[in-house]
């Protein structure tokens, strides 16, 4: 097959045939994109995907959650509003990337390390995160829109660890998913995975949110009867509380980063992998409302 009749070839935006800002035309774009570029591939072994098909939801830029996200208990004040990145900003667009089934198979349970698999594409990984999002802000401004990338862009900055502009609060407006205890965002496709969110001044319907609590989606929130990502934490880093974040550095420091030195990865994933919520909403809550893993 010649390369310009290769459906594979070419830059997504100008392959991609459809037209439409609609978050159900903005989730073929991104999985076409993800199931075809080349560069969703770890660099080691096989080179198996990173990347499954995104989830993508959309917020509107006057939602009022984005006020909350400036109190000291959500984010904090740092936490700017989606007008400070694009002035006359209508919608913002988020999408949760899934690791790969291959990866997070790799990953082995009983072990007190990740794989090699899950350091690489847990780094890795990141780059095809702004892939995505340079690919999705292309597309808009291919509809007319103008658009920002908050993550990459310079006024971007964290105090403290905490950001100016935080992909997971993003993600629960925009109706991609709640928190869990492990203060990961958790989703119909699990918890397992990377979110990413660019601003633009379109005007695109905002997804409905399926949840109306915070932690709606997280077991233990529900009946108190999980807290396994408390058990599987190795440095305890989780409890009924949430997640210490600088304890939980000190395993990528001093246990993750000396095992895999050699090629410069340190990312643990122990609270993602083999939960009741690292693929799905967990059953019980998805009975609770009415619906099941394949609605
Ligand atoms: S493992 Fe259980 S307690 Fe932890 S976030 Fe997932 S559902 Fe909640
Ligand atoms: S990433 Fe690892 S160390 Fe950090 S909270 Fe999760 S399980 Fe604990």
């Amino acid at each position: 097959m010649s390369k310009s009749n290769d459906p594979r070839s070419g830059y997504i935006t100008l392959r991609f045939a459809r037209t439409g800002t609609d978050a159900a035309t903005l989730t073929d774009f991104l999985s076409e994109l993800v199931r075809t570029d080349p560069r969703n591939a770890l660099p080691e072994g096989d080179n198996i995907p990173i990347w499954d098909e995104p989830l993508v939801g959309v917020a509107a830029a006057g939602d009022p959650l984005f006020e909350t996200l400036k109190k000291p208990q959500v984010v904090g004040p740092i936490h700017v509003n989606p007008d400070f990145w694009l002035p006359g900003a209508k919608s913002i667009i988020s999408f949760f990337l899934p690791f790969s089934k291959e990866l997070k198979e790799s990953y082995d349970p009983k072990s007190p390390l990740p794989s090699l698999e899950w350091v690489s594409g847990r780094q890795n990984g990141e780059v095809f995160v702004n892939v995505v999002r340079r690919a999705l802000a292309r597309y808009i401004q291919k509809q007319g829109g103008q658009v920002v990338i908050p993550n990459l862009d310079v006024r971007y900055h964290a105090v403290n660890l905490l950001p100016n502009w935080s992909e997971r609060h993003v993600g629960f407006i925009a109706g991609v998913g709640t928190f869990g205890l492990h203060c990961g965002l958790l989703t119909a496709k699990g918890t397992a995975g990377r979110l990413g969110s660019v601003v633009t001044d379109l005007e695109i319907m905002p997804t409905q949110r399926s949840y109306s609590d915070v932690y709606e989606y997280c077991l233990q929130h529900f009946d108190g009867s999980c807290g396994l990502c408390i058990q599987r934490c190795p440095v305890g880093a989780i409890n009924t509380e949430g997640k210490d974040h600088r304890i939980c550095m000190t395993n990528s420091a001093n246990n993750v980063w000396p095992a895999f030195r050699e090629w410069g990865y340190h990312s643990c994933g122990h609270c993602q992998t083999h939960l009741p919520c690292s693929d799905a909403i967990p059953d019980k809550i998805l009975r609770k409302n009415g619906r099941s893993r394949r609605s």
